[in-house]
């Protein structure tokens, strides 16, 4: 982070602004719109930076910059179409230890401003850190859209029952709970749609309610499959639910954009296992998950993929029902849907294969105990997790059993992600060139006809053709 993101106190209290102009008087306007005491420093003022100030809290001072004018100030904006004079500002600001900004001169600014959404008392502020002003512009495009127009009025009437809540539910466990399930209730929608009386109204029920509630917290875990790794992968559901999560115990095929996609203050418990290195047992995890839920947290068990594939969400599952611990499950893209998409390897094809199984390839002492009859049948597509150790004999086995040693083989390194790799080839040579790729894991691996559909459909491997001369073009190179 290049910046500290902060929001300042500048109600009454001095602000300088340099400056005579169009620039200056739109900087004229955010600080009156934030309280400040404003003093304007230029030779001349235009009506446009006149108009906008307001006349009770502005001081103008007919003048070239001087260093005295700073006294007193806890910011200040350079504003001149003066270089020279927004670096004398910026120095003299600098020396004095005062916040300066200089209007389009990154190197004279200790702060910038950011692009915002104001829907007072509840304000968005974005920056790019001064990298692409257009990016910044494009996401409040976005934040605007998406936001109530009454989110400001819900931020108040929330504001205006805080004492209320603090008094009346001292726990502050379970008046945070209270406030999710405010959230949760009819009250927003109702202030959005204006009817801000009923909104009270129903506050005050649900407040008296939280107060009379003895009852201890209840807990409860979420069982949520997070993807492959790209985190535009996730549901909308499983995003919901990670924002409400206390507590959260992850995998390590969780990829660190999920994670910073959670709850910032959600304690994070890290239970990931890794070949042949089990850090936190099965068991253990299990009864984690009991002994949080039972504390009253909402407990989030994040996997990777899909928890009911290759992810032993359904023995979790079965501890928490015996323990008699409410849940809710949240299916995730598994890994072949993923990685197959993100290679350009549709898992089925009218004309190629009409099914696709799911396989686990870890060895069980050296061994790899499967169903190698059915593993063998045409017009199928295979998909083998936890096989970059057992590549090798798998290949082998299926060869041995009949299958035809021309078969194509794709194997994708952490699919959907920036790290993701495909190497190609077939069941006599692919466990080769993935030796030789060094690819790490996890991998997946994709056995079957339709990863000849690969070189139509992957979008990069189009786009090398057709930088080659060749006339495929992607699909949405517009650029
Ligand atoms: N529940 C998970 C699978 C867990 S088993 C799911 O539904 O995807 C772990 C195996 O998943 C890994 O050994 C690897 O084979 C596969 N896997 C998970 N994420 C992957 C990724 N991003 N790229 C390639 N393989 C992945």
């Amino acid at each position: 982070m290049d910046f500290l993101p902060i929001f300042l106190n500048i109600k009454g209290r001095k602000c300088l602004l340099v400056g005579g102009g169009e620039v200056a008087a739109r900087k004229a306007a955010l600080l009156n719109r934030a309280g400040a005491k404003l003093c304007v420093v230029a030779p001349s003022v235009s009506d446009q930076l006149r108009s906008a100030c307001d006349p009770q809290s502005t001081e103008y001072l007919r003048a070239e910059f001087h260093d005295s004018h700073l006294d007193g100030a806890v910011l200040a904006i350079a504003a001149t179409d003066n270089e020279s004079v927004n670096r004398q500002v910026s120095e003299a600001a600098t020396g004095k230890g005062i916040p300066v900004n200089a209007v389009d001169q990154p190197a004279l600014c200790s702060f910038i401003v950011p692009a915002i959404v104001d829907r007072s008392p509840l304000v968005v502020a974005i920056s790019s850190s001064g990298s692409s002003p257009v990016l910044s512009r494009k996401i409040k495009e976005l934040v605007e859209t998406h936001l109530p127009a009454r989110a400001g009025e819900l931020a108040a009437i929330l504001d205006s029952f805080r004492n209320r809540a603090k008094a009346t539910v001292t726990d502050f466990d379970k008046r945070l709970r209270f406030w999710e399930s405010v959230f949760d209730s009819a009250v927003p929608e109702l202030v959005y749609s204006g009817q801000d009386e009923k909104a009270h109204e129903l506050l005050q029920q649900m407040l008296e309610q939280a107060g009379k509630d003895s009852s201890a917290l209840r807990g409860e875990v979420y069982l949520v499959g997070a993807g492959p790794g790209d985190p535009d992968l996730l549901t909308l559901k499983a995003l919901r639910l990670m924002h409400k999560a206390d507590i959260v115990l992850y995998d390590r095929l969780v990829s660190k954009e999920i994670m910073a996609r959670l709850r910032p203050d959600a304690e994070k418990i890290h239970v990931g296992k890794q070949r042949q290195n089990h850090p936190v047992p099965q068991e253990e995890i299990n009864e984690l998950l009991i002994k949080h839920a039972r504390a009253g947290k909402k407990v989030l068990r994040l996997k990777g993929g899909d928890p009911f594939i290759f992810g032993r969400g359904g023995e979790e599952l079965a501890r928490l029902a015996e323990a008699h611990i409410p849940f809710q499950i949240v299916p995730g893209i598994t890994a072949a849907s993923g990685c197959a998409s993100y290679a350009g390897i549709p898992l089925t094809h009218r004309d190629h294969a009409q099914s696709v199984q799911f396989v686990a390839g870890h060895m069980k002492d050296g061994e790899l105990d499967l169903q190698w009859e059915q593993l063998i049948a045409p017009q199928q597509t295979l998909v083998f997790y936890m096989a970059l150790v057992s590549l090798e004999l798998i290949c082998e086995q299926l060869i041995a059993r009949g299958k035809d040693r021309d078969t194509p083989v794709a194997v994708v390194q952490q699919g959907t992600t920036n790290n993701q790799r495909v190497v190609e080839g077939n069941l006599a040579n692919i466990a080769e060139r993935v030796a030789a790729s060094e690819l790490q894991a996890p991998t997946i691996t994709i056995i079957g006809e339709v990863v000849r559909l690969r070189e139509k459909l992957d979008w990069f491997v189009s786009k090398a053709e057709a930088e080659a001369g060749d006339q495929a073009r992607p699909p949405d190179d517009t650029a």
